[in-house]
């Protein structure tokens, strides 16, 4: 049997080795700047352009709405605050299990004299879109609601919220790092004004993301200097990064709808096996959730221990989300579906890729319950 397994592909993949391949000559071989009006220049400005086609055919908009940036982190920055500050509008809406690169920007928003409401979830991380149309008026700017969530995996009712959003004339934002790739996103049919994607959550390279910004929409930047990207988005591009993100994007499309259902096989074998441990339950909804999340809490268990001897064994997996795991505290989206603390900081999060296999499974379903024994001390 194996001796390890990664399931930790929430907080990151590894590079396909595809993409890697189709990285390395922009290193060191074709380094050009793509503003350059030589050769080598030209060769950067045609693959990024090549690569820019690749992210705009996977959310099935134009190139031209495509902006890259260095993450995830940076494109949900970007979206709130480009838009916002210039709205003239004062409320901006998100929701409470959202990634802390909103729910962060949203309180620098609030200090600097912006309204915040944060949209509550049901127990199972879900947002209602009656409990938008409740706080929603002529004065919202924005709305920001991720498609997925990356701790307990829920995707969101996305074209709904942003039907709401339009009928009061806001734009909809979505943090899609979860789940482009695993989703189904068209952002025409779901009427998502800016969508935020990273690379590394996809296999590949660490470093690179997207935003998506729907054409005629008003957007400042917030990196100023040489004009890059259409001018939202200066410093010389990240060429073998954005490459990688493009290729990355365009294999993981490829193969999307036998990877998803992959890995949704193996996810519910995952939750079977597990629900079958006593003092077990599982959190998130257990239909319409992402492919590759499963989310346990178990009773009388410290998740961070659970964790370090499930390592032991070779298997790497995570509590809450790899942002909050150097903390103690408990994740503002368990607190968020009504957890308690200590329920909270019981929990295990197992995320899956496309490269995981059953042998894989196999070894989490032997090394589960005897690290639960362990940290049970029976
Ligand atoms: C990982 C993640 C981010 C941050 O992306 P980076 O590329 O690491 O900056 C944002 N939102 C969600 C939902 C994520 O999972």
């Amino acid at each position: 049997m194996k001796k390890s397994a990664y399931f930790d592909n929430g907080a990151t993949t590894a590079v396909a080795k595809e993409v890697l391949d189709e990285m390395l000559p922009f290193f060191s071989e074709h380094y050009g700047n793509p503003s350059s009006i030589h050769s080598m220049g030209d060769i950067a400005a045609k693959v990024m352009s090549a690569s820019r086609k690749k992210v705009s055919n996977a959310l099935k908009c134009r190139p031209s709405e495509i902006i890259f940036t260095s993450g995830g982190t940076e494109s949900d920055n970007l979206a709130l605050i480009g838009t916002v500050l210039r709205s003239g509008k004062k409320k901006v809406i998100t929701s409470a299990v959202e990634h802390s690169a909103i729910l962060e920007v949203c309180a620098y928003l609030k200090r600097i004299g912006y309204d915040i409401v944060i949209l509550p979830v049901d127990k199972e991380g879900k947002v209602s879109t009656d409990s938008l149309a409740k706080v929603i008026d002529k004065d919202t700017a924005l709305v920001s609601v991720m498609t997925a969530n990356n701790v307990i995996g829920t995707i969101q009712p996305i074209a709904e919220l942003s039907d709401v959003t339009h009928k009061h004339n806001a734009l909809f934002h979505t943090d899609a790092v979860q789940a482009f790739t695993k989703v189904d996103i068209d952002v025409a049919r779901d009427g998502i004004d800016l969508l935020s994607i990273s690379g590394h959550k996809i296999h590949g390279p660490k470093g690179v993301g997207a935003l998506y910004v729907r054409n005629g929409i008003k957007i400042d930047p917030m990196i100023l200097g040489g004009g890059q990207e259409n001018g939202l988005r200066s410093s010389t591009e990240n060429v073998p990064c954005i490459v990688g993100l493009g290729k990355a994007a365009e294999l993981a499309m490829s193969t999307m709808n036998d990877d998803v259902k992959r890995m949704q096989r193996m996810r519910d074998e995952i939750i079977d096996s597990t629900l079958r441990i006593k003092g077990t339950y599982l959190n998130g909804p257990a239909d319409g959730r992402l492919c590759n999340n499963a989310h346990f809490g178990f009773d009388g268990v410290k998740g961070m221990d659970l964790i370090l001897s499930l390592n032991k064994m070779g298997i790497m997996a995570s509590t809450a989300s790899a942002c909050t795991a150097g903390s103690a505290d408990p994740s503002h989206v368990m607190t968020a579906i009504g957890r308690s603390a200590e329920e909270a900081l019981s929990s295990l999060r197992i995320s899956l890729s496309r490269y995981n296999t059953q042998e894989d499974v196999d070894l989490l379903r032997e090394s589960l319950p005897k690290a639960l024994r362990t940290v049970r001390g029976r």
